[in-house]
């Protein structure tokens, strides 16, 4: 594994981390998602991240995580850097999602009883509140950290003028914000209009979420669907998310990757680790193969301009709105 600084702070992530938001709730074989974690961890994957939210049903990942912790993990506590995160649907009622105090404190103290720790090493901030004052939520994470219960604060899914925001405050407040978890992958370049450019000048670190596309760039969908893939179960992922455009595109990246001595999810990692600014890429795996091929990136991380190049027309050819 090769381990990054994250931004201007003391903490060094792995290049590669893994997410529990798919395939660690109850309707996934728990030897299964057991052996995943094992896996990762044996590869030097020492950063977990989870939500409040990840499961089905929401709290689920976070209580076999706990569980994980007393058996495949069992003490590994202080090598592993375990994260989790407030802000979208938790429960019923006012104070189930968003950015207030309320919100924050109450859902953490949840999350820490399923994950059965006294602290996270990371607390995000899930997604911007448009209705709480950003101090509000700035200063619920600042107090979060000073009462010890997270190590580290974190946003995710804010704006580069709200990361700007809260990235102030919470200077202001003597508590940096360690990280930002944007979605960022080829099929989603937004990042690149302004927020890598904000956190690169802050030196926050970031952690690019779904940077295989859910699946979108592997070798997954590339003869068919397989019938136990993601979009056959997820709501996120559909079928219609298949277009024969994104087939045509995925499959010259593969051929292109294949050039490399790479698969595509290989390469489509390494393209997203290739900007300075990224800390890590957060994956996800329904299998503990995914997990070394995806490791395995990390044997070819450079690019030639040409290649860069070629990936970009691939994409200006068939998924120009992609494309920033
Ligand atoms: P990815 O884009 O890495 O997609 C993971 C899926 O891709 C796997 O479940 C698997 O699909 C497929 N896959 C992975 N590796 C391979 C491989 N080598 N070959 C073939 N297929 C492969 O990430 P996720 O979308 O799962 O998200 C990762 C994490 O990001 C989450 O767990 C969560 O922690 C975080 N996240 C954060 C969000 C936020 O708002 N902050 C939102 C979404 C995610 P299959 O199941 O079909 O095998």
């Amino acid at each position: 594994m090769k381990y990054n600084r994250c931004g201007r702070s003391g903490l060094l992530l792995p290049a590669i981390s893994l997410g529990l938001w798919q395939n660690f709730g109850e309707n996934f074989a728990v030897e299964k998602s057991g052996s995943i974690l094992k896996a990762a961890v044996e590869a030097g994957i020492t950063h977990l991240d989870l939500a409040n939210n990840y499961g089905p049903p929401p709290g689920s990942a976070e209580t076999r995580m706990g569980e994980a912790l007393q058996k495949e993990l069992a003490g590994l506590r202080d090598k592993l850097v375990i994260s989790t995160k407030a802000g979208y649907h938790m429960w019923e009622g006012p104070y189930g999602e968003w950015g207030s105090r309320k919100h924050l404190i109450s859902s953490l103290n949840q999350s820490l009883k399923r994950l059965r720790l006294d602290y996270v090493d990371i607390f995000y901030h899930h997604r911007p509140d448009p209705d709480t004052p950003l101090e509000e939520t700035m200063g619920a994470l600042a107090d979060i950290v000073r009462q010890g219960k997270a190590i580290y604060a974190g946003i995710s899914n804010y704006s580069a003028e709200g990361t700007a925001r809260a990235a102030s405050l919470l200077s202001e407040m003597g508590v940096p914000c360690l990280i930002h978890q944007p979605s960022y992958s080829l099929l989603n370049r937004k990042p690149e209009q302004g927020l890598l450019q904000e956190l690169g000048r802050r030196q926050i670190g970031c952690i690019a979420f779904s940077p295989l596309a859910q699946g979108r760039l592997t070798n997954r969908y590339l003869n068919g669907i397989p019938t136990d893939s993601r979009v056959t179960h997820s709501v996120f992922l559909k079928e219609n998310n298949l277009t024969p455009e994104y087939l045509a595109a995925a499959r010259e990246w593969n051929a292109l990757a294949e050039s490399r001595g790479q698969t595509l999810a290989q390469m489509a990692l390494a393209w997203v680790l290739r900007r300075p600014e990224i800390t890590s890429v957060l994956i996800g795996a329904s299998r503990v193969e995914q997990i070394h091929d995806n490791v395995a990136c990390l044997n070819r991380l450079d690019f030639t301009a040409e290649e860069l190049a070629r990936i970009d027309a691939i994409q200006a050819r068939y998924l120009p709105e992609s494309l920033v």
